[in-house]
């Protein structure tokens, strides 16, 4: 990408879209376009076409998506679904009608059947039955690879898609009825810490494992690749390694301070057991993570203290 070159970065006040303007500020990237969803509806086709016309952006980071966790992505079904097909739909059409040079979309490791094998391979999409709490959420992700794939394939677009695994990092959302595990953590063993709780209530069994990615991490794999990589396959982004939660639980802890009891509360699901993410298709490219759990749990961890007021607003 020219140094001049118009960017659009979708869903900039987000956690991924808010670690991709960092990044591209931090390489010297002054042309940024950002809209907020205030003064931009994504879902709206009319809207996003005017958009589009009128600022002729020369590349695209397509980090504009409705997001949640568990409880989120399973009570609001219909707006995960909705909301997130007419947001890719409407940005990969107009940036093909537009003549966007190049596009990145974002997608996640939900994209992957509950049963498959791990680590999750590139090849396992569309091979098994999705997890049903996020079901809404991955099928829409995927009409977006498919929707990049299509384009390239008819018209020949430089658009490619990434698939991240779990994210944490500034920015993060914690409301507690739809945010992530790393965040809902961080916030409840922090006001049991203040508040003096003999207990914090987690969810499920601790058993499932994950794989956490810092944002900053993210943001720089995604610039690495809209820089070097031009082909049809999607691409994981992750860091290869995963732990139980209640591994990543107890990490928290000890990285907030707190000397409480864990209560699990197995009313609360699972879902699904495992979904780690094989990136050697990412490594095979040139690009390694940096950041470990620690370190990044224990900067989220400061960044939270930093901005509890308008986090938990
Ligand atoms: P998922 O990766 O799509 O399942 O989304 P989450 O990050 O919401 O949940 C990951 C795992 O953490 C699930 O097994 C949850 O049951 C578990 N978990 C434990 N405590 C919490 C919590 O307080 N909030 C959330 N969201 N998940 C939790």
């Amino acid at each position: 990408m020219e140094k001049e070159a118009r960017i659009y970065v979708a869903g900039h006040r987000g956690m991924v879209g808010s670690a991709l303007v960092r990044k591209l500020q931090s390489e010297g990237f002054t042309n940024l376009v950002t809209r907020t969803s205030a003064e931009l509806d994504l879902r709206n086709q009319a809207a996003v076409a005017n958009f589009f016309a009128q600022e002729q952006p020369h590349y695209v980071f397509l980090a504009a998506a409705k997001v949640g966790g568990i409880l989120a992505n399973n009570t609001y079904r219909a707006e995960f679904l909705y909301d997130n097909l007419m947001i890719e739909a409407n940005i990969i059409h107009n940036a093909h009608q537009t003549g966007v040079k190049k596009l990145l979309f974002l997608g996640s490791s939900c994209i992957y059947p509950k049963m498959a094998d791990q680590p999750l391979k590139e090849e396992y999409l569309l091979s098994g039955f999705l997890e049903p709490t996020n079901e809404p959420y991955a099928i829409a992700k995927i009409a977006g690879i498919k929707l990049c794939e299509s384009y390239r394939s008819q018209y020949g677009s430089n658009f490619i898609s990434a698939m991240p695994t779990n994210l944490y990092g500034p920015n993060d959302n914690y409301d507690l009825n739809s945010s992530h595990v790393l965040p809902a953590l961080i916030r409840k063993f922090h006001e049991a810490k203040v508040n003096d709780q003999p207990t914090v209530e987690v969810w499920g069994t601790g058993s499932p494992r994950r794989e956490f990615l810092h944002a900053d991490d993210l943001a720089d794999a995604c610039f690495f690749l809209m820089e070097h990589y031009n082909d049809d396959l999607f691409v994981n982004i992750g860091t290869g390694e995963d732990v139980t939660i209640r591994e990543v639980a107890e990490m928290i802890r000890d990285v907030v301070g707190y000397e409480g009891e864990l209560r699990w509360n197995t009313d609360k699901p699972d879902g699904t057991p495992r979904k780690l993410m094989d990136v050697s298709r990412l490594h095979a490219q040139g690009w390694h993570h940096t950041t470990d759990l620690r370190r990044g749990l224990e900067n989220t961890y400061q960044d939270f203290l930093e901005n509890e007021v308008m986090y938990v607003e």
